[in-house]
């Protein structure tokens, strides 16, 4: 079927579960084009989107602003894609150097602004453009960010690899931001697999943790850490968290139990879990480890993204240089093509009509 066409094609790279210590194992996502575990989403909704527009002739511009991660793979996914023109807002000089060029050197279908501003100002950019009624009159837009479930949903597959390495009963700890991960492994569990409790890592933009001590769901303003593509102060996913328990609050304190870790935690779980156990972590999934690690018990965490993404970070943490692996060298020796752009929304709507 056309469905089991797009996920061979969508997973076509391998997700092996590594033994860190002996209590504990990383699920490690990374291994795909960008390094991070976001590239199965963003592929699964490019070739979604490529099935549903065979019948339509209208090209679709899909926008996407990101802080990082998101971009590189959502560019990936839609590279050579008929019918769509991906355009990425990043903020100019606040992404790492690796992560930069995976959005700027794709070419093809691909265009990359380089906003002279933060992440949010380019989110208000495309948030102007999604609410303006000439342009969307005017061109066919698209949203890619993970309030799309498509986004997320074929996640729920990653949940099955412990299983057949014949590991039940576990517990899973899951680097959480807009917890689209997270709820997909809610519904792995709830198709099956045999899951004991999940742990909500967060970093401290902690407003899930905070909810599941208290029963108060809070958002304060977002506070920019090292583990940035977990900066969300009021994750879209967490309504859907909520209602696949059926909004019972007690049963999702039984089954996700909360974590949250500041930036000096996480340099000093870097540090101290390469010199336990000769291991890399990036920012995010080290925030899991620790958070598994606390609790004692066995189990996996998630590793969503390889640590040469971060590599500043990293050095800073480890105190020592760390090299580039050899399957990133050739990324960072690609020219950087990209157009350069004020946060001014006009001049934003010109270039969408005009380009
Ligand atoms: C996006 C991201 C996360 C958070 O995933 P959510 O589904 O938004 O909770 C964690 N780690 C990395 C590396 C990411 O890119």
């Amino acid at each position: 079927t056309a469905l089991e066409q797009i996920t061979r094609r969508v997973f076509n790279f391998s997700i092996p579960l590594v033994q860190v210590n002996d209590k504990m194992q990383s699920l490690e996502l990374f291994h795909g084009p960008t390094f991070a575990f976001k590239d199965i989403g963003a592929k699964f909704l490019a070739e979604c989107l490529a099935y549903f527009n065979t019948s339509n002739h209208q090209e679709t511009t899909v926008l996407v602003a990101t802080s990082g991660d998101t971009g590189g793979a959502v560019a990936n996914g839609f590279l050579g894609v008929e019918g769509v023109r991906v355009i990425i807002l990043y903020p100019k000089g606040k992404v790492s150097e690796l992560q930069e060029k995976q959005l700027t050197t794709l070419g093809q279908n691909i265009i990359a602004l380089e906003v002279e501003g933060n992440f949010d100002d380019c989110q208000n950019l495309v948030k102007r453009a999604f609410a303006d009624q000439d342009l969307n009159e005017e061109m066919q837009l698209s949203s890619a960010n993970s309030i799309n479930i498509a986004r997320w949903l074929p996640q729920s597959l990653f949940y099955y690899v412990p299983l057949q390495h014949s590991l039940k009963d576990m517990i899973l700890s899951v680097p959480s931001g807009n917890y689209g991960n997270l709820t997909s492994g809610v519904l792995a569990m709830k198709m099956g697999v045999p899951i004991k409790r999940f742990i909500a890592a967060s970093n401290t933009n902690d407003v899930v943790p905070r909810y599941l001590i208290s029963n108060k769901y809070e958002p304060k303003p977002t506070i920019p850490t090292i583990a940035n593509a977990m900066d969300v102060s009021d994750p879209s996913n967490f309504k859907r968290l909520q209602s696949l328990f059926d909004g019972d609050y007690q049963t999702i304190k039984k089954f996700i139990e909360p974590f949250s870790m500041d930036d000096s935690g996480i340099r000093s779980t870097i540090r101290k879990c390469k010199y336990d156990n000769g291991y890399l972590l990036d920012p995010h999934s080290a925030i899991a480890y620790a958070a598994l690690l606390k609790s004692g018990e066995n189990g996996v965490f998630l590793g969503t993204a390889h640590h040469c993404k971060f590599l500043p970070v990293m050095e800073e943490s480890l105190g020592e240089e760390v090299p580039i692996p050899d399957f990133a060298k050739d990324l960072m020796k690609k020219e950087k093509k990209s157009i350069e752009m004020n946060t001014d929304y006009e001049s934003f709507k010109e270039f969408l009509i005009t380009k």
